[in-house]
């Protein structure tokens, strides 16, 4: 469709100086942009309101009367025009803060008009302030009829607050031009956001709404469908070009819903046919290391080693695990559990399998010091077995290093535990068989996939038999105790096979988790007290935030003196963000060698690192906390057996959605629950990581908090699709591999691994 592919700055209405603004503040710079440029909410403007049944709360009203007089206040600044309007039921202001000259001149006295705008109060009257108008249609009456539906849709543009109205302070109305303009008072009329600056240029709704207008003019042929037909008809969706017109003009409510439910859908059915395209062809493209053997060193430690047996859990998601591994393909596997389930374990059992298969594992930590403990954890676990595990990360350097990385070379490094130092160029190794990547939520595709090239030279004999054509990349277990909910995970992680650790091992009592407001002190420090002096440990933790850090710091540094003063006889430690990795190091040291009593910290505890001997886990202006963090950082106590305690310190003066979320927090500790509810109460804009995953295309119009059953059927149609069709024999399939391709090709996270 040639019309799509058009200069916007050729449309009727755009122009050079729009044309600019549309491509820099939207994106936009052709016809099909402009197109796919959605709502982001409709007012329904089949309504005429009577004056004397509309109050300062309602969102929109739509009138129907004329304008008695005009009246000017103010000076300067505070100038406006005040133009009083009648319905015959009763008077409301209309209000310009600009244009004054532009409106008295265009519009008169006694004349029938259509006002549009949203009411509020102003000393005691009702207003509106910079309404539209247009000229009421012949023989209209001022019929009444009381309720207004609105039918809102959040913005998706992460650059324009979804709260921005079509009518803001300051904007002129731009003259109404009846032949272009579609006919407002007729029904469901869309909401354009638009930015500030855009706004400042007359670029408003109503004048989007004008473009948009137009471009249908254009648009007079049915446009072609981006979905194979046996695909519409299966799901029962609307056509493309129905969808498309109705989303933009809706003919009738129910129209707007199918109109929505096809262009989210079709949304939703790319990004998934592009994870699972990607990896069908990952599939076609590696064959997977063969580890058929459960040897002597799985077995060995399995019998004699294991200090405690396996979870029921554990023993299924290392069954899961192995079978991959032996199946010729590359395992890339997400292994979920929540913190303290045991995934370290079940990555070093999967790591012997490697072991057994002639093969070295790789296991990579967030932060130095979680990879020192798990180098401890596992040499601790393996005890005098013939494995020889080492660390590698940045602060290893010299003779050391070098001694490292010639032994990972021979082969004589069994496991490697590092940072992502070990990625790096110059870190070879023998035969790399597996890499299991801890707590690293931000690794996205892209990154994983060089591990793969990490892979290739394992095989060390670059001159050998093992041609390019059977490279073989080193299967990979990304493990998160992040709870990731569904929706996210199958578009974040949506290439890798999921596995869930859903148990905890025996014995653990679960964390109490106590609300406490900032004002009662004392009893916060009554707990302390009591914990203090049986022995335990007790962590204090400050939100550090990157715009506010100089007074954040200040929280913590006081924090640290009024501790110290308040607990004299327990030791102190403090450990934050801007201190050398080094001295970070030796204070969490400190605190796990149970040398400091209390330890005073930003977020840097949260990933990992274990003292089971920790009870008490203090979180300081718990409103500034995102709920998975909050959870993140809860499970840095209930380690051991004994009863641990999560106090939850607020202001008294909160939120609703604050006081929801503090609540979620009390009353559950599961954190898949907890990751539900909080993509529910914040939306999954705001969640990491979706940018750099480079597997999801922008969504324009699907929102993956709320449109998880959509989503569960595009996935299904597109497994279809890749199953049915993997060689793109099917013609009926063209359209689906040739959109598909467009979109790879705009999309810039894409590109960096295709
Ligand atoms: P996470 O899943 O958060 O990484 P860890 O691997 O650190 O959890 O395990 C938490 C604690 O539970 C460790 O001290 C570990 O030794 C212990 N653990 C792991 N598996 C079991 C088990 N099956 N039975 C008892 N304790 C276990
Ligand atoms: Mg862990």
């Amino acid at each position: 469709m040639t019309i799509l592919k058009q200069d916007i700055k050729y449309l009727q209405g755009v122009g050079p100086n729009r044309s600019a603004l549309l491509a820099s503040e939207l994106g936009i710079t052709t016809v099909g942009d402009l197109l796919a440029y959605y709502p982001y909410k409709y007012v329904d403007r089949s309504r005429i309101y009577k004056i004397s049944d509309i109050d300062g709360n309602m969102p929109y009203v739509q009138l129907c009367g004329q304008i008695l007089s005009f009246e000017s206040f103010g000076e300067g600044r505070n100038k406006r025009l005040v133009a009083h309007f009648s319905d015959n039921t009763g008077v409301v202001d209309l209000v310009w803060f600009q244009g004054a000259k532009y409106i008295t001149k265009t519009y008169d006295c006694h004349k029938p008009y259509i006002v549009f705008g949203k009411p509020s109060m102003f000393s005691g009257k009702i207003q509106l302030a910079h309404p539209e108008i247009e000229n009421a249609p012949e023989g209209m009456r001022y019929e009444a009829r009381t309720t207004g539906d609105l039918f809102e849709q959040p913005s998706t543009n992460p650059n324009i607050p979804s709260t921005s109205t079509p009518l803001q302070q300051g904007q002129a109305t731009l003259p109404s031009d009846e032949q272009s303009a579609p006919s407002a008072y007729k029904g469901l009329c869309p909401s354009y956001n638009t930015s500030e600056k855009m706004k400042r240029s007359g670029l408003n709704s109503a004048a989007m709404a004008k473009l948009t207008a137009n471009m249908f003019k254009l648009l007079k042929n049915p446009l072609d469908e981006t979905l194979p037909a046996y695909i519409t008809a299966k799901y029962c969706l609307m056509p493309y070009d129905d969808a498309v017109r109705n989303i933009h003009y809706p003919s009738s409510p129910e129209a707007l819903r199918r109109a929505q439910v096809r262009l989210k859908f079709e949304e939703l059915f790319y990004v998934q046919l592009n994870i699972l395209r990607y990896v069908k062809d990952r599939q076609l493209r590696y064959k997977g290391l063969v580890f058929s053997k459960v040897g002597n060193l799985f077995n060995t430690f399995f019998h004699n080693h294991l200090p405690f047996t396996l979870t029921n859990a554990q023993k299924r998601v290392i069954k899961e695990m192995h079978a991959d591994m032996k199946s010729g393909r590359q395992m890339n596997r997400l292994l979920q559990g929540d913190v303290g389930s045991g995934k370290t374990l079940v990555a070093l059992m999967v790591s012997l399998l490697a072991l057994d298969n002639g093969c070295q594992a790789c296991i990579m930590a967030p932060t130095e010091i979680l990879a020192e403990q798990h180098v401890e954890t596992l040499r601790a676990f393996l005890g005098d077995m013939p494995v020889r595990v080492e660390l590698l990360t940045g602060t290893v350097k010299g003779k050391r290093r070098t001694q490292i990385l010639s032994d990972l070379i021979t082969g004589d490094i069994h496991i490697l535990v590092g940072t992502h130092a070990v990625i790096e160029e110059s870190v070879q190794f023998h035969r790399l068989g597996l890499v299991v990547i801890d707590e690293q939520h931000r690794f996205g595709v892209a990154q994983r996939a060089k591990l793969w090239m990490k892979g290739a030279q394992a095989d060390g004999m670059p001159s050998s038999a093992s041609s390019t054509s059977d490279t073989m990349p080193p299967h990979v277990l990304v493990m998160t105790a992040t709870p990731i909910p569904r929706t996210l995970a199958m578009t974040l992680y949506g290439d890798l096979d999921v596995s869930v650790i859903d148990e905890l091992p025996p014995g653990r009592k679960p964390i109490r988790t106590i609300h406490q407001f900032d004002s009662h002190r004392s009893r916060i420090y009554e707990l302390m007290r009591r914990e203090l002096s049986i022995g335990r440990q007790v962590y204090i933790v400050y939100p550090l935030i990157k715009e506010t850090e100089k007074m954040d710091m200040k929280d913590l540094e006081q924090g640290f003196e009024e501790i110290s003063k308040a607990f004299p006889m327990y030791k102190v430690g403090k450990v934050h963000g801007k201190m050398k990795p080094a001295e970070k190091d030796v204070e969490m040291q400190r605190f796990a060698n149970h040398e400091t009593h209390i330890l005073v910290s930003t977020t840097v505890i949260e990933v990992g690192v274990n003292v089971p001997n920790a009870s008490v886990m203090i979180i300081e202006n718990t409103e500034r906390f995102g709920l998975s963090q909050l959870h993140q950082l809860r499970g840095r106590v209930g380690r051991g057996a004994d009863q641990s305690y999560c106090v939850l310190v607020s202001k008294v003066q909160l939120s609703e959605n604050t006081r929801k979320r503090i609540q979620i927090m009390v009353d559950s500790t599961d954190g898949f629950e907890i990751a539900e509810q909080d993509l529910k109460l914040r939306g999954p804009g705001d969640l990491e990581g979706t940018q750099q995953s480079g597997m999801a295309f922008d969504l324009k119009i699907a929102n993956l908090a709320r449109d998880g059953q959509i989503l569960n059927l595009a996935r299904t149609a597109a497994q279809e699709v890749i199953d049915n069709d993997p060689e793109e024999r099917n013609s009926q399939n063209n359209v689906l591999w040739t959109r598909l391709r467009e979109l790879r090709k705009t999309n810039i996270n894409w590109g960096a691994i295709s």
